[in-house]
């Protein structure tokens, strides 16, 4: 049985294609055709007259939502998550570590290395651990506590899980760069974050192969027109992607198009940054070691800081459109080509032929109607 998305504005993302039809078969994007393909009495057909056809999202760091946390350390947090996600358009996505004690880092990442994917969400492609190997000078709402130097016996474990796919590290940390060493010959990417490093240690890491930099502008060493500090290091090193939390709140919408300028759609990567009170009212909330408080939608810690957002993906697509300036296809590749891309996910983050049919159908008001994940539609849940 195929699948035949017919009728809609295919956004691949760099092209657009009107009136186009997808054809999916065993969760793979068979082709791409014009017009209205035949359909055999076993396909199914999806009509998306009037509608963007786009890759499905990609969230490389989120925390949470709904209550759920992968520090939790279980599967019902990881599957809760999952369908919220796909519900605004992710189908795919690395739950995201916050500093802890050695026992629950392990047993978080521990949990998405054993966590099934769900049936009916977006799927976890590993974990990405932020924290405890920060710089507590710009720990923003890590728990100081947990702030430690790179310990050999710690991250050799969480390797051997086979689950570890970023890393945000402060590489001005002693044993930093050894980590990375080791790590990236194992195909994980690191992030710089949390971090005070100078312009020269960011050029070092990335020497080391840190291709990424987490959260750019936020919890990181600013710019100074004699001292570039990690920020000028993250904007001017064309090896590393920029990740950026398009809310409105982390970031002035000047800064957003300020990073897109320096690093172009292809290296500028869309995250959320979300935590587990997303998607629930104001109030307060406990997260794992840390009390934040919720009010129109701004997570804050008891010092006032921001503790992560509540942003959704969606919601970040548009943003960054009205922040930077760019297309829906320009604001599509920042969250999907461009993190497939930044984490070596080939059959990911496109529309075209042998890639994973992970795609998602957008309204003119760019709000998602439908989440399709390895070919199967996970949202609407479809009625039984
Ligand atoms: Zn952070
Ligand atoms: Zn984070």
């Amino acid at each position: 049985m195929r699948t035949l998305i017919v009728g809609g504005t295919l956004l691949t993302p760099q092209d657009s294609l009107p009136d186009h039809a997808l054809v999916i078969e065993r969760g793979r994007i068979l082709g791409i055709e014009p017009g209205r393909p035949r359909a055999g009495a076993q396909d199914q057909v999806i009509d998306a007259h009037g509608m963007w056809v786009a890759p499905g999202l990609i969230d490389i760091h989120v925390h949470g939502a709904l209550g759920h946390d992968p520090m939790q350390a279980n599967q019902a947090a990881i599957h809760g998550m999952a369908r919220f996600f796909a519900q605004h358009g992710v189908t795919s996505y690395l739950p995201t570590t916050l500093a802890a004690t050695p026992a629950q880092t392990l047993a978080a990442v521990q949990s998405v290395a054993e966590c099934p994917q769900p049936a009916d969400g977006a799927q976890h492609l590993g974990v990405h651990i932020e924290g405890p190997y920060l710089n507590p000078e710009h720990r923003g709402a890590q728990p100081v506590e947990h702030l430690r130097d790179p310990d050999p016996d710690e991250y050799r474990a969480w390797l051997e899980t086979g689950a570890v796919r970023l890393v945000t590290i402060a590489p001005e940390r002693p044993g930093a760069l050894e980590f990375i060493d080791l790590a990236v010959a194992q195909g994980v990417e690191f992030a710089i974050g949390h971090s005070g490093a100078s312009y020269e240690q960011v050029v070092l890491a990335a020497e080391h192969g840190l291709r990424q930099a987490t959260h750019t502008f936020n919890g990181m060493l600013g710019l100074n027109h004699r001292l570039p500090g990690t920020v000028g290091g993250v904007l001017t090193d064309d090896r590393i992607y920029a990740q950026v939390i398009a809310d409105g709140v982390h970031l002035h919408p000047a800064v957003v198009k300020l990073i897109h300028r320096a690093k172009g759609v292809a290296r500028t990567i869309l995250i959320t940054d979300a935590i587990s009170p997303t998607g629930l009212p104001d109030g307060e909330y406990q997260l794992t070691g840390l009390m934040i408080t919720l009010k129109d939608g701004v997570s804050r810690t008891s010092a006032g800081g921001l503790a992560g957002s509540t942003l959704t993906l969606e919601a970040g697509v548009r943003n960054a459109m009205q922040f930077a300036g760019v297309s829906l296809n320009q604001a599509l590749t920042m969250a999907t080509w461009a993190p497939a891309e930044a984490m070596g996910w080939s059959g990911k983050g496109r529309l075209a032929p042998g890639a994973d049919a992970d795609i998602i159908l957008l309204d003119e008001a760019l709000n998602v109607q439908s989440t399709i994940v390895a070919g199967r539609v996970v949202h609407p849940r479809p009625t039984p």
